[in-house]
């Protein structure tokens, strides 16, 4: 890897630090040196506009220091993704979902995935990671289908796409893997689980309340975390059922095994068709248990109501009242263009945006919460450590094209700078543009293999 990018940047707004303040910020190394509060806008000759092609090669390739200008441009640490399924993403052209519901997307993805290819699984998440990165996603945990009922190879094949393609980005961004242990199983089965989470994984998934025997299936699964020293990330509760509650046994749980902070609890669109009073019970056992929390309002506004008559829920959980029970609740992308969810771009942007509509948080100050929802919460569920614009932290971020919150918003503005791992990784242009021959090859490549046009067949 070439040498760090080193970087002073002048009036810098931080927008989850103090938005009245301009800021003087350098980064060494890769990470932040200095982040100082400026008196006023400041001037200063040798420094140069970002905007005006100010990433010129000299600095690009770090043989000079960047002095560059942001003019009051926003700078925020690399978003966080806490929730995706790239392994699925780009599927769509190969599996359908006539009903649009849940189940059908479950039950036609686990007919199709014994045909995919280790290179179509790879090729997948390569894309949509790359997609991600480009709008200035720099951390990603993504839940990986663990179809043993297939075979344990089509199992093992996609952890093992899903491994190489986590080599291959880290010199740029993070993937945590987290495979989705199927309900059910007997013996063998699990020891299926344990080859993988020997494989070099990053955390245990799965659905329980999609079980019959869902506190069972909780058990094996906090038995199995803790002989592996791993954290958990369950699919709660995504249906309209107001009566499904097993993330009450999940929290149970993790007191009893002490994993207060390990456990993430995703979706809960249960709690969105209960009434107050039994919502607030499962929030405040959530609260007691120190879950941590996901929200994929784009997917579950997709998924959700589809067997009801007009009124229709809308199904996307309590994101305002979890957050304001003190439970770090992130929102996150889910699948992208699959048989879950059709739609969606990796853009946490648009999520948040999402996510507002959905919770009705559009005021000023839930603007400010969406914008954490996407950045340090998210960061605290993958467990970062050295996250965020603060001297001695990491410096890898995102620059956008806006001066404030509502700016952001209103605008999702396309054209972001993103840096990381100190580099200069993306500029602003019409299309996919990459500074490094590495990403433009893979982004090729991955583009070619997985694409909107109908499938044939994915090979090398
Ligand atoms: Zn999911």
């Amino acid at each position: 890897m070439a040498s760090c990018a080193d970087l002073d940047l002048l009036n810098v707004r931080l927008p989850l630090e103090n938005e009245s303040l301009l800021y003087r910020i350098s980064v060494r190394d890769g990470k932040w040196a200095r982040v100082q509060a400026q008196e006023a806008t400041a001037v200063q000759p040798d420094f140069v506009s970002l905007e005006r092609g100010a990433l010129r090669k000299e600095i690009y390739d770090g043989s000079a220091a960047g002095q560059l200008d942001l003019e009051g441009k926003m700078l925020l640490p690399g978003f966080v993704d806490s929730h995706m399924h790239l392994d699925k993403s780009f599927s769509l052209t190969a599996v359908d979902n006539v009903s649009g519901t849940l189940e059908e997307a479950i039950r036609n993805y686990a007919a199709a995935s014994p045909d995919f290819t280790k290179f179509e699984i790879k090729s997948r998440i390569m894309r949509s990671s790359l997609q991600a990165l480009s709008f200035g996603t720099t951390h990603i945990r993504t839940h990986l289908d663990f179809n043993i009922r297939a075979s344990r190879e089509v199992a093992l094949r996609t952890v093992e796409a899903a491994l190489e393609a986590k080599q291959q980005l880290a010199p740029y961004m993070t993937l945590q893997l987290f495979p989705m242990v199927p309900f059910g199983l007997d013996d063998s089965g699990y020891e299926i689980v344990e080859e993988a989470l020997q494989m070099g994984v990053d955390g245990i998934g799965g659905a329980p309340h999609l079980s019959p025997t869902p506190k069972e299936d909780i058990d094996r699964i906090f038995a199995l975390a803790e002989k592996y020293d791993l954290p958990i990330d369950l699919h709660s509760d995504e249906t309209d059922n107001p009566l499904m509650r097993t993330v009450e046994h999940t929290a149970l749980r993790t007191k009893e095994y002490g994993y207060r902070g390990r456990v993430t609890v995703d979706h809960l669109c249960a709690l969105a068709s209960m009434t107050d009073q039994d919502a607030h019970q499962v929030i405040r056992r959530m609260a007691d248990a120190g879950l941590k929390a996901v929200s994929l309002p784009a997917v579950n506004l997709y998924l959700q109501g589809r067997l009801d008559g007009y009124p229709v829920r809308r199904g996307v959980t309590r994101l305002r009242e979890i957050w304001e029970a003190g439970i770090p609740i992130a929102v996150a992308s889910d699948n992208i263009h699959d048989p879950f969810h059709p739609f969606g771009r990796g853009d946490l942007l648009q999520i948040a945006l999402i996510g507002s509509y959905a919770a009705h948080m559009g005021r000023p100050a839930d603007l400010r919460t969406l914008l954490r929802m996407i950045t340090d919460v998210p960061a605290s569920v993958l467990g970062l450590e050295g996250y965020g614009v603060k001297a001695g932290c990491d410096a890898n971020f995102v620059i956008a094209d806006a001066e404030t919150p509502e700016e952001l918003f209103t605008l999702l503005p396309e054209r972001r700078w993103v840096y990381s791992r100190g580099k200069w990784l993306r500029e602003p242009a019409a299309k996919a543009q990459w500074r490094d021959s590495s990403l433009a090859g893979w982004w090729e490549e991955a583009s070619e293999a997985v694409s909107f046009r109908k499938r044939e067949s994915v090979t090398e």
